[in-house]
């Protein structure tokens, strides 16, 4: 298990299902539920996973991980965890994504960022404004310069006033939207806010859905294609020959389709066009940017930063 997955002083790890169990580990703390924090994870797993409720759902539902080894947190509140204490934070990622903040009996303080995207409200954030951070664990997904893009609502209000725009040109167009697992849901849930519709999803993202504990979402998902015209499909169908062979499929409905791609970096917000099907990339990002990121280092001014992401050793 490489080093920057343990936190020193403690029996914990983070994120570490693909090692198996870990000599000297008895928490195993998942951060969120994606498959590059989660892998490793199956319903044949023994290992006392400690978590939040909704990613526990997810757990429990998607990989059929037993109750009896799911603790679940709760969020903002100090825990004692195999005689330490910790709180979980909103991180600001996907639903349920959460940050660690452990307080060791020596007196050091140290905080894991899990996947995150920093925001200036977490400078309010009482628990970290009552404590002096030693160590941050960081998510360095975009620790570079260039990595600069616009605010989620930016592009939220970009995506919902170009389908409304397409929409109301034709009303003939059906809206897609990509998707991989949990995560980027404010981008179609706006999309079928701004055209009064439901989103349609397939039968086991709709399942992933229902584990977010969230009433907006509930109630604006369907399994019946025909009853909506935002679509969410898995990103890896967003190419033109699939779209067009999807459109094909409801031409008794549509005739034009927008399809959304939220990806975390893109160059340009002009959309690749091919017949009457048009691309979007658009740079919803669920990772901090790099001044986000600056500035939430400098206010929290740890002793130590240990990336966990592209840490090769
Ligand atoms: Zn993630």
């Amino acid at each position: 298990c490489p080093f920057y997955k343990k936190i020193p002083g403690t029996k914990f790890a983070i994120d570490a299902f693909h090692y198996g169990e870990i000599q000297g580990i008895a928490a195993y703390f998942l951060t969120h539920f994606h498959s590059d924090h989660y892998g490793g994870l199956t319903k044949k797993s023994t290992l006392p996973i400690y978590c939040n409720r909704i990613t526990g759902n997810l757990v429990k539902s998607k990989l059929r991980v037993a109750e009896q080894y799911v603790h679940v947190l709760p969020m903002n509140t100090r825990v004692t965890v195999e005689g330490i204490e910790v709180v979980l934070l909103e991180a600001n990622h996907c639903p349920g994504a959460a940050m660690l903040l452990f307080f060791l009996p020596d007196g050091q303080t140290v905080l894991h960022t899990g996947d995150f995207r920093a925001d200036p409200s977490m400078e309010t954030c009482p628990e970290l404004l009552g404590c002096r951070v030693q160590t941050l664990y960081l998510d360095t997904t975009y620790c570079s310069p260039e990595y600069a893009f616009p605010t989620q609502q930016e592009v939220i209000n970009f995506a919902a006033n170009t389908a409304f725009e397409l929409v109301t040109l034709n009303p003939r167009t059906l809206v897609v939207c990509g998707s991989y697992s949990v995560g980027k849901e404010k981008v179609f849930l706006a999309l079928a806010e701004v055209l009064g519709s439901k989103v349609c999803l397939s039968r086991d993202k709709y399942n992933t859905m229902c584990c977010l504990e969230s009433e907006q979402v509930r109630q604006s998902i369907t399994t019946d294609w025909k009853a909506a015209r935002v679509h969410v499909l898995p990103m890896m169908h967003l190419s033109f020959k699939k779209l067009q062979d999807y459109l094909a499929r409801f031409s008794a409905r549509y005739d034009q389709l927008v399809a959304f791609k939220p990806t975390g970096w893109t160059f340009s917000q002009q959309p690749q066009i091919s017949g009457s099907i048009s691309i979007y990339g658009i740079p919803y990002s669920e990772h901090s940017s790099f001044l986000e990121m600056k500035r939430f280092v400098q206010w929290l001014r740890p002793l130590k930063i240990i990336p966990t992401v592209n840490n090769g050793s």
